[in-house]
């Protein structure tokens, strides 16, 4: 099982205010809460998390209608870690829900027909060997 570590290189790297214990992601320079008071360090945050609430998206932004519908959510991420939403990938409908345990992945998530242009994202899927 040894590609599944390689494929755990992308980390979910964001900031972390040491004042207040509030995680960032995409990471923020000035704590919302804190402003000139927190104190903003890099930190990596755990790839995995929990469903906090989803909504499924039948009709998606141009360039993306490809993968619709999908499912878009909000996951709290262990250890202390910021609320990220990312879309759901490879996820059963019936297993998708509140409280379902996901893992991070980057996957492309939007192609420029014409320069060739691919983006990675990060998007969510539901964990299979959490204890690896
Ligand atoms: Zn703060």
């Amino acid at each position: 099982m040894l590609w599944r570590r390689f494929r755990n290189k992308y980390h979910l790297i964001g900031t972390y205010c040491e004042k207040c214990k509030t995680g960032f992601y995409p990471p923020r320079e000035v704590c919302p809460e804190c402003r000139r008071g927190g104190k903003i360090v890099e930190k990596q945050f755990s790839n995995y998390g929990e469903i906090v609430t989803y909504t499924v998206v039948s009709a998606p932004p141009a360039g993306f209608e490809k993968g619709a519908p999908y499912a878009l959510a909000i996951v709290k991420m262990d250890d202390n870690g910021p609320n990220v939403v990312g879309q759901v990938v490879d996820c059963d409908d019936e297993k998708l829900g509140m409280g379902l345990r996901v893992e991070t992945t980057f996957r492309k998530i939007y192609e420029d027909g014409k320069e060739g242009i691919v983006q990675y994202g990060l998007k969510f899927m539901p964990i299979t060997h959490e204890n690896l």
